[in-house]
């Protein structure tokens, strides 16, 4: 028997090394790996200018705590801080970590004005990690029963301004939001909406927090996923594609909120520690140079064209195309977890999401001949499975 919990429903697959977008079995069987390590692996695998720092950085200096300065933290904090709205930065090393920073920044923001509040307003088919505050604010029941009782304070509402109606109030401490919901089936949030809810958060006073732990760092084809509505959050958790593979998360804050984390408010032993930033200084670098972005763009605009064909060829087995960059869904007819067991079949790896989405998260930085062998075995599964019907 295993020794490990048995809290995963793993595949039967196992890998022994990868190489960008590949993944190879002991076997020497390769793999195309558009999971990314759900979303995680930003530059592909092993990328030799991250295993360079990475093992440049191991045989200086991992960890000394908090306790003291870490030059690598504060640049990277500096760093981010350039790239976004923020002007403060608390890291972790996960992204449930990071989300818990947001909560407790946005309820001391409340406390340091002399008016506490608590209520934290998410929604429907959101996904925030796993700690008690994360699964209260999902309320999804497969995450939730047996875990209570749940911490107090949280309140789901319907995807829609009726259902924000619903809950926003002058004890709203703050309005959590996936400006694209990954978990939960790819689900883009309309600009429209996101500027509801900055309106609507200002006008009872209530402070904005964007989860960009999936759909940030350049994933959405711009650096943060707000950028495409122009609606800026006070505080933001990241975490995924930021360490490209080593663990790393971050919560960002703007600086009326970010300045009440004063001295012994939070921590965390490891989160910051010189190992871990000098690869996520490496991963901002490289998403910095002139190229990244666009380079993400045409990736992503070859990705939709091709992908555009497959489904209007399947229109058995596929309904719709949906997300944004190299944040993709593929909304299936049939279901989905069995697209991405036959994909698996043919050595290409796909992540399932909630409506029976097949999410697609590819490396960033794929040359387009790599975009198109993956998206091969991809068509070769959906033909495969129509023969099937
Ligand atoms: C993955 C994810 C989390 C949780 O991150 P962990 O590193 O697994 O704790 C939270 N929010 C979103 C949107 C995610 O995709």
């Amino acid at each position: 028997m295993s020794h490990v919990y048995p809290s995963y429903n793993r595949a039967k697959l196992a890998f022994e090394y990868g190489e960008g977008p590949w993944l190879f079995d002991a076997q020497g069987a390769r793999y195309f790996d558009f999971g990314a390590g759900v979303a995680v692996n930003s530059f592909g695998h092993a990328h030799p200018r991250l295993a360079s720092v990475l093992s440049d950085q191991a045989s200086k200096l991992w960890h000394v705590s908090n306790l003291y300065e870490i030059p690598g933290q504060e640049a990277l904090a500096q760093k981010l801080c350039e790239v976004s709205f923020a002007s403060y930065a608390f890291f972790t090393n996960s992204g449930a970590e990071a989300i818990e920073c947001a909560i407790k920044t946005a309820r001391r923001f409340h406390f340091d004005q002399d008016m506490p509040r608590s209520k934290i307003i998410s929604f429907e088919g959101c996904f925030h990690g796993r700690t008690l505050a994360g699964i209260a604010a999902s309320g999804a029941p497969k995450m939730v029963d047996g875990f209570g009782p749940m911490p107090e304070g949280f309140a789901r509402v319907a995807l829609s301004e009726e259902g924000l109606a619903e809950e926003l109030d002058e004890d709203t401490a703050a309005i959590l939001i996936e400006p694209i919901q990954g978990e939960g089936g790819i689900r883009t949030v309309s600009d429209e909406f996101l500027k509801h809810i900055r309106k609507e958060a200002d006008r009872v006073g209530a402070l904005v927090i964007f989860d960009e732990i999936q759909c940030g760092m350049g994933r959405s084809g711009r650096m943060f996923a707000y950028e495409h509505s122009g609606v800026e959050p006070d505080i933001m958790a990241l975490a995924k594609g930021i360490g490209g593979g080593f663990p790393l998360g971050a919560c960002l804050a703007n600086e009326r909120a970010g300045r009440t984390m004063v001295a012994g408010t939070h921590g965390s032993t490891y989160g910051g520690n010189p190992l871990a930033c000098r690869v996520g200084l490496e991963v901002i670098d490289m998403m910095g140079e002139d190229e990244f972005l666009p380079h993400v763009n045409k990736l992503a605009g070859h990705a939709a064209q091709r992908l555009g064909g497959i489904i209007a060829d399947n229109p058995e087995i596929f309904e719709e195309l949906r997300g944004e960059g190299l944040m993709l869904g593929l909304k299936c007819k049939i279901d989905g977890v069995a697209f991405v067991e036959a994909g698996r079949q043919n050595g290409v790896l796909t992540v399932p999401a909630a409506e029976n989405v097949v999410r697609l998260l590819p490396p960033l930085n794929m040359t387009i001949e790599e975009l198109d062998a993956g998206i091969d075995l991809l068509e070769k599964t959906a033909n495969e499975m129509k023969a099937k019907l």
